[in-house]
């Protein structure tokens, strides 16, 4: 059985794509994009809320501000708008899914109010233990947090993430039912998911979501390496590189559609506004 997945933009930011691989001095938007998927018998589930609204509210004061100037958002629509293009309300979403806690990836959390949420066991409390100018540094908001999140979140334990024949990562079978499976792609934040599913719309090979386990595709086509202090903005850079190591076998073995949250390539298959 497969999933009917719908790809939305969630606002972008520009960033130099020198940032990626060291030479490019020309900027791109990055979009936040995020995923509203269609499950048979448990209604509507969205992975990740992009900037959302309250984004520049956010950064406004230091230290967050600096996030601001080092990411310039020029669009911050609210996930809310993203998914009423495709006539879904807020009160839709019963299920959300968080890759993980990087700001322009929780920006629209407080607007689902009635959506238990998914993410793994260490993604939250390493970024909740740093000081303030840390955690703006780890690209986290903590303000951006659902006051009522603690009773309606649903942890994954990193004990239910195991071995997968057909993955080069940890997985688990997120609802029981083998539709979706969330997959540990560490390095990047700490805790990352990514997601693997069969979309309707991709036909017989199964899409890797990896969210930001790579940025660009080129990373893992052309093994470019981030530049030494993009690098060093990864929460575990061993683990970034082994997870990227692991995307790149992936990526020649062609058993996977590989998207990531930032690419052009995801791009293709966000409806159009
Ligand atoms: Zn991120």
């Amino acid at each position: 059985m497969s999933l009917r997945v719908h790809f939305l933009n969630g606002g972008h930011c520009r960033h130099l794509l020198a940032s990626i691989d060291g030479r490019t001095f020309r900027t791109v938007q990055f979009h936040a994009v995020l995923l509203a998927i269609e499950h048979p018998s448990l209604g509507w589930i969205v992975c990740d809320t992009g900037y959302g609204g309250r984004f520049l509210a956010a950064t406004s004061a230091f230290p967050s501000r600096l996030y601001r100037w080092a990411t310039p958002v020029s669009d911050n629509l609210p996930a809310t708008s993203a998914l009423a293009r495709i006539g879904l309300h807020p009160a839709d979403i019963r299920h959300l899914i968080i890759t993980h806690f990087h700001a322009d990836h929780i920006g629209g959390l407080r607007d689902f109010p009635q959506a238990r949420v998914y993410f793994h066991e260490h993604a939250l409390a390493p970024l909740l233990a740093l000081k303030p100018f840390r955690q703006t540094r780890a690209a986290f908001l903590p303000s951006l947090l659902p006051d009522d999140l603690a009773s309606r979140s649903h942890i994954l334990p990193d004990s239910a993430f195991l071995p997968d024949a057909r993955l080069p990562f940890r997985s688990c079978d997120l609802l029981g039912d083998s539709l979706l499976k969330a997959v540990f792609l560490p390095g990047h934040a700490p805790g990352q998911i990514g997601l693997e599913f069969t979309d309707t719309a991709a036909r017989e090979r199964p899409t890797l979501y990896c969210a930001d386990a790579f940025w660009r595709s080129e990373q893992l086509l052309n093994n470019i390496n981030l530049p030494r202090l993009t690098r060093s903005l990864q929460w575990d850079g061993p683990s970034y590189l082994s997870t990227i190591n692991h995307l790149r076998t992936l990526a020649r073995a062609d058993t996977h559609r590989l998207l990531a949250c930032h690419d052009d390539i995801t791009q293709r298959h966000v409806a159009p506004s």
